[in-house]
């Protein structure tokens, strides 16, 4: 058997035909591809507006700009996260101020945002790690109120679902990322979905340099335009390429979602009777699409989490750590709060499975086997 990535993008010819006929185009920048990228993700996620970028990264930069965000402020981050969400605020001169998150679905709660208040919070980056929905209502109930802006780092969320609805139609900004460890891909990729027409509005300025007329209507103009660079901006450009192979992957992206949640399905029955392991699960309140999918060990499991990758390894599976912390890198190590127990039980203790499109059934089994043979129990 050949090794199992932990994750493989879904993607091929029609992909393939999309980026060259946008190359034969002769447009290539943001253009009318993006566009067309920006209005079905928008309506995916039932956001009034939606800005294209570079990468989700860029994303969060520009929310934290638009949302009014900058020196002297707190913004509460969980430090169970890329470090991608901590090092946003700092872009803008703010403090990243980290909580920890609820065990069952690794998110920040009302409870952990509370616990990390200081009289300078204006912004909370609730994060949908790994496609688990965050409890945004509850979360907005209490921020909106005191001032606090929500700004969701949506970076592993497209396709999950939060109550009755998608996640991002219940926020007031939201970063999404289209890297190849997400879904939907478009090599490197970002987008922010709002509803307020100022930030979209001046979004779309500063990924194009503050420009007051974007390089698209540029074109379209006859004559001549007088451009002005109203503020700082930045060039956090999507291309045309990218939109044609994103507009393409979110046309799959409902048989993606079915197909990661029936192999997280069983993943889960299989590991239901094995002692010291708990699977990540759907919260009450949504649906994740199981961008990451992750066990969390305890002590009745015969192995630990080091111990278990290695025979995963060896059984040619790739498995990865479970998510980061970002309190414990080089550059946050000197942030000292609150003690985060939480996150650093899951850090610690949480592995990442293999989940993609393409496996296969015999795939499937390998991996289950390979965790069950580890905790001395028979095949499934
Ligand atoms: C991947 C990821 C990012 C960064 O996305 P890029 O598109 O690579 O910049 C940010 N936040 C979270 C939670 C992520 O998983």
């Amino acid at each position: 058997m050949e090794r199992i990535n932990v994750i493989k993008p879904w993607i091929g010819a029609e992909e393939a035909a999309a980026a060259s006929a946008a190359i034969e185009s002769g447009w290539i920048a943001q253009g009318p591809k993006v566009a067309e990228f920006e209005f079905r993700f928008a309506e995916m996620v039932n956001a009034q507006y939606a800005v294209a970028v570079s990468n989700c990264t860029t994303a969060l930069h520009l929310a934290l700009i638009v949302a009014g965000l900058g020196p002297g402020d707190d913004v509460i981050v969980p430090s169970f996260s890329f470090i991608a969400t901590t090092n946003a605020p700092v872009y803008v001169g703010a403090r990243p101020v980290f909580a920890d998150v609820e065990l069952s679905h690794g998110n920040l709660s009302v409870a952990t945002i509370q616990a990390a208040l200081t009289p300078s919070t204006r912004a909370v980056i609730l994060v949908h790690q790994g496609g688990q929905p965050a409890d945004v209502d509850a979360i907005r109930a209490f921020c909106d109120p005191r001032g606090i802006v929500v700004i969701e780092d949506a970076a592993c969320a497209a396709g999950s679902r939060y109550k009755d609805g998608p996640v991002g139609s219940a926020s007031t900004i939201a970063a999404w990322s289209f890297h190849p460890r997400k879904l939907v891909t478009t090599g490197e990729g970002g987008m922010i979905t709002t509803d307020n027409a100022e930030w979209a509005a001046r979004a779309k300025r500063l990924r194009e340099h503050g420009m007051s007329v974007s390089a698209a209507d540029r074109h379209k103009s006859t004559l001549p335009t007088a451009e002005e660079y109203l503020e700082l901006g930045f060039n956090y450009r999507m291309t045309d390429v990218q939109a044609a192979i994103g507009i393409v992957q979110l046309r799959r992206l409902p048989e993606m979602l079915a197909r990661r949640r029936e192999i997280v399905a069983q993943y889960q029955r299989a590991f239901a009777d094995v002692a010291g392991v708990r699977c990540v699960a759907d919260p009450s309140f949504g649906q994740s699409n199981f961008q990451s999918f992750w066990i969390e060990l305890d002590d009745r499991f015969p192995l630990d989490r080091e111990s278990l990758l290695e025979h995963l390894a060896n059984h040619n599976i790739s498995a990865r750590r479970g998510i980061m912390a970002a309190h414990h890198q080089p550059p946050y190590r000197h942030n000292v709060g609150q003690p985060l127990p939480n996150t650093d039980q899951l850090t610690n203790r949480s592995l990442i499975l293999p989940v993609y499109h393409q496996m296969t059934e015999a795939e499937i089994r390998h991996v289950i086997n390979a965790v069950r043979a580890a905790a001395g129990q028979a095949a499934a």
